[in-house]
């Protein structure tokens, strides 16, 4: 029978380690294409270590083209402009258009900054979704640190990705410690979460305790159900609503240092795509991450469509953390073997969650199973162990990345934490 053509488009945390794990599943029976925007994959995990200044881009960067090459993985660096999925197949950025048998999703997504006047790194605030951007974050970061002002950290309304704003929260409170001007800048913490430590999660374990509790003992003073209404330089407006959405107060906010998490939309390459996308662009899976219209399509990653946890003052979107991706990516690469014998798809993604929120010099870390309440596993932790494990978590990915492997990591992650704490507490 001849080979089938698999094609992977992105490769972030979710894309690379698919076509990993595509290619071992399907050896002999199809051959599998990877098409990025770019030809790096990014640990973006660790961003905001690069805003402090505490990592060079460099050492979280990997080139993917000889990776792939040896994995016998096909590679384009051009990104897709349009996916077909009638005909498929898609254009790519170097004008040229590719087919395929299976499309595997994994685009990520597109940083709506245009939502909120005078927002993004183009404007007034600065980002960390990106590598490049939380560079960017950096040099600004040092000039703030040469001409001490307040800094403004947090979430836009509609964001869906809360755990790095609370990271970069803290570890900028340590960074500027440690240069010993961390009494003159004041910091504020917005987000529209409705409590501190929701985390588009409706918390885990004791969040809402520990965060606050850490904010208070690191002097961040915090505003919830915050919604931004615009931003100019160096000042940030924003209306604070009440449980029925209505305006409590209004607050202008002088910064020097300004990083809010943006909401998240599907990206251009499919927006629009009638039962492939919903209006916000996210590609709609079934419990085989598979699409209902087009069923030779798969989605994984922060690409796809969730609802929200449940009824918020203003918009809150549920996190797609690694371990659930991880889920995604194994339930995806298992469907595809399947298919490929001729057996209907049966696998389905956990959708676990294991996030080690790093502070600099402590953390918290939390394990919640299934990620969506209630659950059967709802733990959180915190100490200096977290700091070190996050370390641990960038080299062990990014060693995984670099040879190509494609065994699960973020469950053994999830088991080693816990392990830890208990030797910690023993
Ligand atoms: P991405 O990693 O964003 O990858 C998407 C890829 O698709 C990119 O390479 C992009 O270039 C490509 N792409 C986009 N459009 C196209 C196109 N048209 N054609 C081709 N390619 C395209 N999760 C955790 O579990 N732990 C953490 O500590 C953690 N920290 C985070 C810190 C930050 C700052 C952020 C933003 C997120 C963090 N997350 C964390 C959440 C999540 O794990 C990451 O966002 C993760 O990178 C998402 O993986 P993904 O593959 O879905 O998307």
């Amino acid at each position: 029978m001849a080979e089938s053509h698999v094609v992977v488009l992105g490769a972030g945390l979710g894309g690379t380690i698919a076509a990993y794990e595509i290619r071992a599943a399907l050896k002999g029976k199809a051959r599998v294409t990877v098409v990025n925007k770019g030809d790096d994959y990014w640990f973006v995990p660790s961003n905001p270590w690069v805003a402090v200044g505490w990592r060079e881009p460099e050492a979280i960067r990997v080139n993917l083209p000889p990776i792939m090459a040896k994995q016998g993985i096909g590679f384009n660096g051009s990104g897709a402009t349009r996916v077909h999925p009638d005909e498929n197949r898609m254009d790519l950025g170097d004008g040229t258009s590719i087919d395929y048998d299976y499309l595997v999703i994994a685009t990520g997504p597109d940083l709506a900054w245009d939502e909120i006047e005078g927002f993004g790194p183009e404007r007034n605030t600065v980002s960390i979704c990106e590598t490049a951007s939380a560079a960017q974050a950096h040099a600004k970061f040092e000039e703030l640190c040469a001409n001490p002002r307040p800094i403004v950290v947090g979430a836009a309304q509609g964001a869906s990705c809360y755990g790095p704003a609370y990271e970069m929260a803290m570890t900028l409170d340590t960074a500027l410690k440690r240069r010993g001007i961390r009494h003159k800048v004041p910091m504020t913490f917005v987000t529209p979460e409705p409590y501190i430590g929701h985390l588009g999660l409706d918390g885990v374990g004791d969040t809402k305790g520990m965060l606050e509790s850490e904010m208070r003992d690191r002097h961040i003073k915090w505003i919830t159900n915050a919604k931004v209404a615009s931003v100019d330089e160096g000042t940030i407006h924003m209306v604070e609503v009440n449980e029925d959405g209505s305006e409590k107060k209004t607050h202008d906010l002088d910064f020097g240092w300004c990083m809010l998490m943006p909401p998240f939309r599907g990206v251009p390459a499919l927006m629009g795509l009638e039962g492939l996308v919903n209006p916000r662009g996210f590609v709609i899976v079934d419990k085989h991450q598979r699409n209902p219209k087009y069923q030779n399509v798969f989605g994984l990653g922060v690409c796809i469509a969730i609802p929200p946890t449940g009824p918020t003052p203003l918009p809150v979107g549920v996190p797609k953390t690694g371990f659930m991706i991880e889920s995604m990516v194994t339930a995806v690469a298992e469907n595809l073997k399947e298919l490929h014998a001729g057996q209907e798809t049966t696998h389905e993604a956990t959708w676990n969650a294991v996030c080690l929120a790093d502070f600099g010099d402590g953390g918290v870390a939390f394990i919640a199973k299934p990620q969506i309440p209630p659950r059967n596993t709802n733990w959180a932790s915190e100490g200096k162990w977290v700091h070190l494990a996050k370390i641990g978590f960038e080299k062990y990915f990014l060693r995984k990345v670099r040879k190509g492997q494609s065994e699960p990591f973020f469950e053994k992650l999830a088991m080693h934490a816990m392990g830890i704490k208990k030797l910690e507490m023993n």
